[in-house]
């Protein structure tokens, strides 16, 4: 069954707005038959914008939600007066905002490509980003900045790809070059793929190529319990 919000960032999430038809009002936030808002979701935060109506009304959204049955929910600031159903907005993102997550989250990956543990929890951030790895290993602020400080001046292209699980079946080397293992019981599942450098499921949003990412350093390099380190990373 096809989810009720047409989630457009999956295919394309270079798109900062879309038309698109208000479906539902629950409390929680306004239901559109098609976004390019991304819900919480994946470490990755939601997107914050504006739904335009029209003579001129505005509705900010300061934050995005998945809802059940596939909705997206877009949040309205407590108190605002939302759309009615069957009315027509324009969605735009606080694209600088989405952008900086896009870039981050890619560069989680690339992180995630050097330092070659399991992978615990992570948060992208607009400034900064983590990732949780379970190990006892020293890790090199230092080593780590230039690893992926090579891999974003390499600017390797990224594409979001999906494969079945039957393909997956029939291609065991997939799994074999993934960092992390793909649900099951999914279906179609959505893998990120940085040619070369990183494979693996992520339904987050991501740049194009690494080179868009921009200088990073690693600021920290924490020790979180016995088996695990954080790593935090941010823009130059
Ligand atoms: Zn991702």
């Amino acid at each position: 069954m096809n989810p009720i919000t047409e989630a457009l960032f999956n295919r394309n999430a270079y798109l900062q707005h879309c038309e698109a038809c208000v479906l539902e009002i629950p409390p929680e936030g306004v239901v559109l038959d098609r976004t390019v808002f991304y819900p919480l979701g994946g470490g990755q935060p939601g997107d914050t914008g504006v739904l335009r109506g029209k003579h001129g009304r505005e509705w900010a959204v300061i934050d995005t939600r998945k809802g059940e049955g596939g909705r997206i929910l877009h949040v309205l600031a407590p108190g605002t007066e939302p759309p009615a159903p069957g009315d027509v907005v324009n969605a735009e993102l606080d694209w600088t905002r989405r952008h900086a997550h896009m870039r981050m989250h890619t560069c989680l990956h690339l992180l995630g490509s050097v330092l070659r543990y399991g992978v615990t929890g992570g948060q992208v951030g607009a400034d900064k980003g983590r990732l949780d790895f379970d190990t006892q290993a020293e890790i090199d602020k230092d080593r780590v900045t230039a690893e992926v400080n090579a891999l974003i001046a390499a600017n390797h292209p990224v594409e979001p790809r999906w494969v079945d699980e039957a393909e997956l079946d029939r291609q065991p080397e997939l799994v074999r070059t993934m960092s992390v293992q793909p649900p099951r019981g999914a279906g179609r599942i959505r893998l990120l793929d940085i040619a070369g450098v990183d494979l693996q499921p992520c339904g987050g949003t991501h740049v194009a190529a690494t080179g868009e990412i921009g200088p990073v350093v690693v600021t920290k390099v924490e020790s979180k319990g016995k088996r695990n380190k954080r790593v935090v990373v941010a823009f130059a």
